[in-house]
């Protein structure tokens, strides 16, 4: 992309409206812009990296096993009664009418319908496991929407649900979603940490919560230390196998780690004292086993083996996408702008000209453009005729991870200079150097493609 001909409309002031950080940087790095308390419109930067934060959650999901599929934002009425919740979920849910009066809401979650399908289409346990998800906006008319994207009104989730014929076939859908997410989480150069949480409206006995930690994040967790040096790293999984998920389970919950709801002090006082820790975190998933609580109700069964209709297990899972962007900045970031994990950069790195116009730095940034673009990377051009310094003010705010400056003066020894944005540290390489340590830098992020079911 050349800067010229791209619509980055970031802001030199501070916006008052900003609490924290996360906000302000995506208001000035041009990213969003508020439509309504709680709903946003995605500028072309932002946009791209809601994008790429979806890829990776589809291509996670794809990898595990789960089918992705799209259902309405909007909702009947009528299959939330039949689950009860219509009249349970309060002032959150946005409920509206039709011409024909007929009463609609805009999905906070999709439990219900996803539940209709599987009863409509799937008779037999032998179409079993199931795992279904879509990732689609949602609208939650929540009492303070407030951080921006963190708790916004209207926000895209990625909800998936798995239909199981057994108790400890949803359990091992459970296990998977944690494997998943965790893979998930790591991509974009976060920690989450599954900590024991509370079911709220969804319901159900098993679930865990993934926060990551941040001074600004709304829950308050209480956890072992130890459980921050764990990773999950590049190990290969077989999701279909019952073991390696539950050994997985295991190795990431069996620390104390819990969100104020379920928090135990007797428990967490056995914690030595050099290990407890108290902090904040940002919620940016959960996973739930709920079992046959919308099944029954709704009919959703299938024949089971001895010939008898039984409703199905179920659990459901969801990823905070939108929200993701928000947690993702909290955690990278310093006085001058975003730092993005290279996982998730929108671009992966920015050329700057500082002499636009001079027919060898014009060519200069022209070849490297193409040679990064043939090494599959998605450079930013910065081709504007501006002064230097606000060149690298905008690459240091929208957080580009690597920076190639490119000038008269090094060009004539054949030098460009190539600068890490979260070190700060430049080297002198020649154009070819910097095209082949980016390709380096980037070949483990690329490697993790997955093909999209
Ligand atoms: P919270 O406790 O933050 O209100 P929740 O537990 O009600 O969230 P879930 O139903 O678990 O939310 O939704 C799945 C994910 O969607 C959450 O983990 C969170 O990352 C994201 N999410 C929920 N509410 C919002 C919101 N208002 N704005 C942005 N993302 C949200
Ligand atoms: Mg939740």
């Amino acid at each position: 992309m050349r800067l010229s001909r791209y619509f980055l409309p970031v802001l030199k002031e501070d916006p008052k409206e900003a609490q924290i950080v996360s906000h302000r940087l995506m208001l000035r790095a041009g990213m969003i812009k508020q439509q309504a308390a709680g709903i946003y419109s995605w500028l072309p930067l932002g946009y791209r990296i809601l994008r790429r934060i979806e890829t990776i959650v589809h291509e996670e999901q794809a990898r595990a096993g789960h089918i992705p599929m799209l259902m309405p934002t909007l909702q009947p009425a009528d299959l939330w009664r039949e689950s009860g919740r219509y009249d349970d979920y309060g002032e959150e849910m946005l409920r509206l009418k039709d011409r024909h009066k007929r009463d609609l809401l805009y999905g906070p979650t999709n439990e219900e319908m996803i539940t209709d399908i599987f009863r409509a289409h799937v008779n037999s346990y032998k179409d079993l496991p199931l795992t279904l998800y879509h990732i689609q906006w949602k609208f939650r008319d929540e009492i303070r929407p407030r951080f921006g994207v963190m708790r916004g009104r209207e926000f895209l989730m990625k909800d998936g649900y798995n239909f199981d014929l057994t108790k400890e076939a949803a359990l091992h859908a459970y296990n998977r979603h944690l494997v998943s997410y965790l893979r998930t989480y790591e991509r974009m150069g976060l920690q989450a940490i599954p900590m024991r949480a509370d079911g709220g409206p969804i319901g159900g006995d098993y679930t865990h919560e993934f926060l990551v930690l941040a001074e600004t994040g709304e829950s308050e967790v209480f956890y072992d230390s130890e459980i921050t040096d764990l990773t999950f790293g590049d190990r290969q999984i077989d999701y279909d196998s019952v073991e390696q998920c539950q050994a997985v389970l295991e190795e990431f919950t069996s620390r104390y780690a819990r969100t104020d709801e379920t928090h135990d002090e007797a428990v967490y006082a056995q914690i030595p004292q050099e290990r407890r820790r108290k902090a904040r975190g940002i919620e940016v998933g959960q996973i739930f086993y709920f079992g046959t609580k919308y099944s029954e109700p709704m009919g959703a069964t299938v024949v089971g083996p001895d010939g008898a209709r039984v409703p199905v297990h179920m659990g459901s899972h969801g990823i905070g996408v939108s929200r993701l962007l928000g947690a993702i900045i909290e955690a990278n970031h310093d006085d001058r702008g975003i730092i993005w994990p290279e996982g998730v950069t929108p671009f992966h790195a920015g050329i700057v000209n500082l002499k636009q116009g001079d027919a060898s730095t014009d060519s200069a940034c022209e070849a490297l453009y193409a040679a990064l673009r043939a090494q599959g990377l998605d450079p930013l051009y910065d081709d504007r005729d501006e002064r230097a310094g606000a060149k690298f003010a905008t690459m240091d705010l929208i957080g580009l991870p690597w920076r190639i400056t490119v000038g008269p003066r090094g060009l004539a020894a054949n030098k460009v200079e190539l600068t890490e944005r979260r070190s700060g540290e430049s080297t002198e390489v020649t154009p070819e150097e910097a095209v082949a340590r980016l390709a380096r830098v980037y070949a483990p992020v690329l490697a993790q493609a997955y093909p999209i079911a």
